[in-house]
């Protein structure tokens, strides 16, 4: 700790947590032993409590009595976890960032070959998904569908088969950190800021204990999220879909008058007319529900709330406990 030679660089590890009593211990334990073998790193770990309801908060509360490099942040209530690493990187005191999930999916020795990017110059130097261990074929099958559909319709690229696990340095975070809006797609929002990002490849393995945080609602919502911050081609299909169908009409309007004034037959009126309101009906009331999303973004971003209410900071330098969230930079 007290060498003097070259000045050691202070990593922040923000490790959000909901419900992980069966395993922030292990996490802790995985993450010292494998910082203890990086050269000239000093390191604080920083675990957002995004309001558990079990017994992480108390397991929290010991791990930081016993070492004062354990930082913990409470939240009032579950923000959810977009918001946990938001509030963990705002209270990141590092050179250099890693944002790491609690339950040893992304493997902390990792963290290693990041670090190494980093000295070489990246700024972002992010997980790759190359396999993943013990999930449902469905959660695999979707999310890889999913990271293809986002960056496919999204404005700015966002790579494939990246979750949160990475490392960025200081000028990324404040980028980050600078972007004020609430439907928080962390991973859509690293890749919108540009500067020198580099893939590093792991092994996604099992979760180590208990199960996920994240329910089918959950990532409904998530991939909501990730797809209209990113892009408007939803929007746009309203005008898509809607002159397909002006077009669609118009081919049966000529058919009925070419059928009225130059044949005897006159075109028998009530299928197609009802399939026809139908049609637009239909078309009208999902757009209306579309353009409803994004308005309802906008209604949650004017209000202005805080993106994440702080119960309790515990173990970080110049406060003890109760003190007020710092807010929001720049607002
Ligand atoms: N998480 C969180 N708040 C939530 C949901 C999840 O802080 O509302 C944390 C969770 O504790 C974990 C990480 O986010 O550290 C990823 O969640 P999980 O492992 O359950 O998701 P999965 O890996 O199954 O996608
Ligand atoms: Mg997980």
């Amino acid at each position: 700790m007290t060498d003097t030679s070259p000045p050691a660089t202070l990593l922040s590890v923000v490790i959000p947590c909901y419900n992980e009593e069966a395993v922030v211990r292990e996490s802790y334990s995985r993450m010292v032993a494998a910082f203890s073998t990086f050269d000239g790193v000093e390191y604080e770990l920083i675990f957002v409590d995004d309001g558990s309801r079990d017994d992480t908060g108390t397991i929290l509360h010991a791990l930081q009595a016993a070492d004062p490099r354990v930082r913990v942040l409470s939240f009032s209530r579950n923000f959810g976890h977009q918001m946990a690493v938001t509030a963990g990187l705002e209270h990141a005191a590092g050179d250099a960032v890693v944002i790491i999930d609690a339950d040893l999916q992304d493997p902390p020795e990792v963290i290693g070959e990041m670090l190494e990017r980093w000295r070489q110059g990246v700024q972002v130097a992010y997980g790759r998904r190359t396999e993943r261990q013990g999930e449902a074929p469905f959660k695999r099958w979707t999310a890889k569908a999913f990271y293809r559909l986002v960056n496919r319709i999204s404005d700015i690229p966002i790579p494939l088969d990246t979750g949160d696990f990475r490392l960025m340095d200081r000028q990324a975070v404040d980028a980050l950190l600078a972007m004020p809006e609430r439907d928080r797609f962390v991973r859509g929002m690293v890749a919108w800021i540009g500067f020198r990002q580099e893939a590093v490849p792991y092994r996604r393995e099992a979760r180590f204990a208990g199960t996920t945080k994240y329910p089918l609602f959950k990532m409904l919502r998530f991939a909501t999220d990730g797809i209209l911050s990113f892009s408007l081609v939803p929007l746009r299909l309203a005008s898509w879909i809607g002159f397909l169908a002006a077009a669609l009409a118009l081919v049966g309007i000529l058919y009925a008058l070419f059928m009225r004034l130059l044949t005897e037959v006159w075109v028998p009126g009530w299928t197609l007319l009802f399939i026809a309101l139908l049609f637009i009906g239909g078309v009208q009331l999902l757009f209306l529900g579309i353009f409803g999303e994004y308005l309802g973004r906008i209604y949650g971003e004017v209000k202005r709330r805080p993106l994440y209410l702080v119960k309790e900071r515990l173990g970080f330098p110049q406060d003890d406990g109760e003190a007020p969230p710092p807010g929001r930079r720049g607002r």
